[in-house]
């Protein structure tokens, strides 16, 4: 059978037509522009190719609720064009094919369960410290979704002793991503991630809300891997000042043998896929 899968993004919509095993036929990249521009070249794509169902991994907040009558409809978004875009219900139309949607971070996960990093675990987490920071997580193999759709990235916590910066979230100023993701690294330091390799305290400071929110994650969902990616995370000595951090921070109130400084490291891990993450993932959400 063949399955359609679309990774919609804030700056690129991926399409791709394949199967069940996360093979990829087909596949193209459109810009994120307006609906009205973008989408019509994704119906374009998939036009004729046979597809049976469509697997969605979408920026977010977007509801998932089958019983609201706008499942798969983006919310709010600072891409303010696509604020109450029913994303799921015109795919559906325009393709003729049933669109199962999910956020992007619990494609991700999905996909590291399958074929990456997590493979041989019943739950994981997939982390990502971005333009934002926000988490899909799996359980028994399905992703995590309930009233909403988790939005782990927007969590309290609690401020570094020599951070004064004020938090860059609209919603919540100095909530994890207001406080952690890649534009909040740049304001407080007047420059972005990249140019800050050497400067300690940033790290420091990085890991410090990083590892808060891990310990919080793990404490709620005890989830049996996290993976970590995004622009931020390619620094690569975070990770070793995160696991140090998580470490610490439970104090050994969790008794597992991963959460010791000699095993955390296979315990908060980068990524196994690189490419098409996203894209295998949602063609998983069409084939289940
Ligand atoms: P997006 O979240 O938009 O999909 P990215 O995951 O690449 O894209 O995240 C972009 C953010 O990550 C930016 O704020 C950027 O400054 C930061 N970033 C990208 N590369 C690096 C790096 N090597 N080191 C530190 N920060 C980085
Ligand atoms: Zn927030």
């Amino acid at each position: 059978m063949k399955f359609g899968a679309i990774e919609a993004g804030g700056t690129k919509f991926v399409c791709a037509v394949g199967n069940e095993d996360g093979d990829v036929f087909e596949k193209i990249v459109i810009p994120t522009e307006n609906p009205e521009v973008t989408m019509p070249k994704v119906y374009e794509f998939f036009k004729d190719t046979g597809i049976e169902r469509m697997g969605i991994g979408s920026f977010g907040p977007i509801d998932l609720n089958e019983g609201t009558g706008s499942y798969g409809t983006i919310q709010k978004t600072p891409k303010t064009a696509w604020i109450n875009f029913p994303l799921a219900d015109e795919v559906s139309r325009y393709t003729g094919v049933p669109v199962v949607a999910d956020t992007d971070v619990n494609v991700a996960a999905l996909s590291e369960s399958l074929w990456g990093n997590a493979t041989g675990v019943n739950s994981c987490l997939y982390i990502t410290v971005g333009t934002g920071i926000g988490a899909g997580a799996i359980v028994n193999g399905a992703t995590l979704k309930g009233l909403s759709h988790p939005e782990m990235g927007h969590i309290a916590v609690r401020r570094h002793a020599e951070d004064t910066f004020a938090g860059t979230c609209p919603y919540h100023s100095d909530c994890l991503e207001g406080m952690a993701a890649g534009p909040a690294i740049e304001q407080r330091w007047g420059k972005p991630g990249n140019d800050l390799a050497d400067n300690e305290l940033v790290w420091e400071i990085e890991a410090y809300y990083l590892a808060q929110a891990i310990v919080n994650y793990i404490y709620i969902l005890s989830p049996e891997r996290v993976i970590m990616g995004g622009g931020v995370m390619q620094q690569a000595h975070l990770f070793d000042l995160i696991r140090k951090n998580v470490v610490d921070m439970l104090n050994g109130y969790v008794s597992s043998p991963l959460l010791t400084p000699d095993r955390v490291d296979n315990y908060i891990v980068p990524p196994g896929l690189t490419n098409e993450a996203g894209i295998k993932g949602a063609l998983i959400l069409a084939a289940k």
